[in-house]
């Protein structure tokens, strides 16, 4: 409390208002006392010289007298005061304080005195200016002439003995009181300043976070329900905090865990917040970007533009952005102004759109390409049936030709839609596989015997290099068949009469790879990735001759990954390939 500047400001006040009023009634009091003092001993002079002017009265005309004198010095012994008898002249005829009629004649003379100038001016005069005696000056008149002045004078001293007594009195006792109004009001406006400096030391914790503090103020004055209602807020503030940390917890978890990429601005497009998904987007790191300006974290104009925009419109903008990063990506940009008038900022949510993009674009090229391959064996067909239909019908030999020409066609038909359906299955997942153990070497083996009549048509040897021990995978047997099919199929195409073929098969311990080799035409190294695409084929019309449909590689692909596998090419043009699949061992 010794350091409390309130504490103080009030005790020193009080005290000084306190001191003031207690000096002003002293010298009320001292002032009025001594007036009054001075009052009666007027009084006292002038009964004492009313006295002595009957006495004198008949003496006044002539010179000092020795019997004057001597009754003067007895009345003065007597009473203790001073008496003088004066001439009109000015001349002292006789004074008590002198011993003989010698020093009274040797007196000055007192016509100029103060007392004896009133007392001839009005008829008596009472002195009590700064002097060592206190006079009364009384006019004698005879006659209607004045004939003398009596005056009575009494030490100062002696008045002024009485009134110190009196004065020490007061302020002592003045002194005592105020001294007990201050210890008084010590206590008082300590009981004032404490419980306001509790509430100050509780509301500055408060400040600083803590949101615990709760203060005691016993009674039920003011400054008690003040520190009730002070824990009240405390508590409700606390209470509304932890709401507030809460909600922002689950705020935040919700934009770091979207897939959109979020930045909110303020009016001056000043990052204020940005989530995960939108700094992985840009390339920055959230925390360190806020406060920044967005142009300065995102370098695109078209995307500053429609934040400007909206902040001065008030209405959302839809945009798309080509953001060239790291990758190049698509964006589709939303773009909200916050709601307040002015407008306090912007949110712009980020939807990476690359994936649809691409994805559009494949389906419309698979479309293109599907529409193509329809298109030529339905063209082939139409023009053999036109010819037929034209007359070629009658010619036995070559209506057979044609009508043949047709069938095949269809087959070729046939066989695209077969494998666009097995795809299509595989791509959705539809085809339910039974996952389970298969011996490699018995899959591989009737796969073989199946092409071998294919292989020695075109003088093809197809051989196996089984390892020492049997291979069992995790996969689905038919779909293992499928592939092997698939690239025995493409390998007695591929390789020229009197090529070879070779199935090898072996395990590492984890996977199984199994090699489909050929000492065919091979495959171009920039080719190499994109056979496993869908309708690609490095020499079309080779693959049209050979009855390919251009899905065959895909299906395998589709296939392997499917049973958690995959699948590669190693190839030299003119020498050869190996296609290998790569398997779980069972
Ligand atoms: P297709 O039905 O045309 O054979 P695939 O998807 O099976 O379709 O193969 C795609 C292309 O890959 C083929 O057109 C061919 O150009 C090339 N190809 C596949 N296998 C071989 C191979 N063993 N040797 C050389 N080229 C091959």
């Amino acid at each position: 409390m010794i350091r409390s500047p309130l504490f103080w400001k009030l005790v020193l006040a009080f005290a000084a208002l306190n001191l003031s009023a207690a000096a002003a009634i002293v010298w009320i009091t001292l002032t009025w006392q001594e007036d009054r003092t001075y009052a009666q001993l007027s009084q006292r002079l002038s009964d004492a010289a009313v006295v002595l002017e009957r006495d004198v009265s008949s003496r006044l005309l002539s010179a000092p007298d020795a019997t004057l004198q001597e009754h003067l010095r007895q009345l003065g012994q007597a009473t203790g005061l001073r008496f003088t008898v004066i001439r009109a002249d000015g001349l002292v005829l006789a004074d008590s304080s002198r011993e003989s009629l010698q020093e009274v004649e040797s007196m000055e003379n007192h016509r100029q005195r103060p007392e004896v100038v009133g007392a001839l001016a009005r008829g008596e005069a009472f002195e009590r200016r700064e002097s060592p005696t206190v006079g009364y000056a009384r006019r004698i008149d005879q006659g209607g002439k004045p004939v003398g002045i009596v005056l009575v004078a009494v030490p100062r001293a002696m008045v002024e003995r009485d009134l110190s007594v009196l004065r020490q009195l007061v302020w002592t006792a003045t002194g005592v009181i105020a001294l007990l109004m201050v210890a008084v009001l010590y206590v008082v406006v300590g009981r004032i300043v404490r419980p306001v400096m509790t509430l100050n030391s509780a509301a500055q914790a408060i400040a600083r976070g803590d949101y615990r503090q709760r203060v005691f103020v016993p009674g039920r004055d003011e400054l008690g329900a003040l520190a009730k209602s002070f824990n009240q807020m405390s508590e409700e503030l606390g209470s509304q905090l932890t709401q507030l940390r809460e909600s922002a917890q689950r705020q935040s978890t919700v934009l770091g865990g979207m897939v959109e990429g979020v930045i909110a601005v303020d009016h001056r497009e000043r990052v204020q917040f940005a989530n995960t998904a939108a700094g992985k987007l840009f390339g920055f790191m959230p925390p360190k970007v806020e406060g920044r300006p967005l142009l300065e974290v995102v370098r695109n104009h078209a995307l500053h533009q429609a934040v400007a925009d909206a902040v001065v419109t008030r209405r959302p903008k839809r945009l798309e952005v080509a953001w060239e990063g790291a990758d190049k990506l698509n964006l589709s940009v939303q773009v909200t102004p916050l709601p307040g008038k002015p407008c306090p900022g912007a949110v712009v949510v980020m939807h990476d759109t690359t994936e649809l993009r691409r994805l559009e674009k494949i389906r419309q090229e698979f479309i293109a390409n599907v529409s193509h391959e329809l298109k030529t064996p339905l063209s082939s067909i139409k023009a053999y049936a036109e010819t037929l239909l034209n007359g070629a019908m009658n010619d036995g030999e070559n209506a057979r030709k044609f009508v043949s020409r047709i069938e095949e066609q269809a087959d070729r038909l046939h066989a695209l839609i077969q494998d666009m359906l097995s795809l299509a299955r595989i791509e959705s997942a539809q085809q339910s596989f039974k996952i389970g153990p298969v011996t490699v070497g018995d899959v591989v083996q009737s796969c073989v015997d199946d092409y071998r009549a294919q292989a020695q048509s075109k003088q093809i040897t197809i051989v196996t290099d089984p390892p020492e021990t049997a291979v069992l995978v995790k996969a689905d047997e038919e779909g293992l068949r499928v592939i092997l099919n698939n690239l025995i199929d493409n390998a007695v195409k591929y390789t020229p009469d009197g090529g070879r073929v070779t199935v090898r098969w072996r395990s590492d311990g984890e996977l199984v790879s199994i090699g489909v080799a050929d000492t065919g035409i091979g495959v171009g190294r920039e080719d190499q990735p994109r056979v496993f695409e869908r309708f690609y084929r490095v020499d079309k019309a080779r693959s049209r001759e050979l009855g390919g449909t251009g899905l065959g590689l895909s299906i395998v692909k589709h296939l392997a990954q499917a049973l958690g596998g995959s699948v590669d090419v190693q190839s030299e043009l003119g020498k050869g390939s190996i296609f290998s699949v790569h398997l779980p061992l069972a």
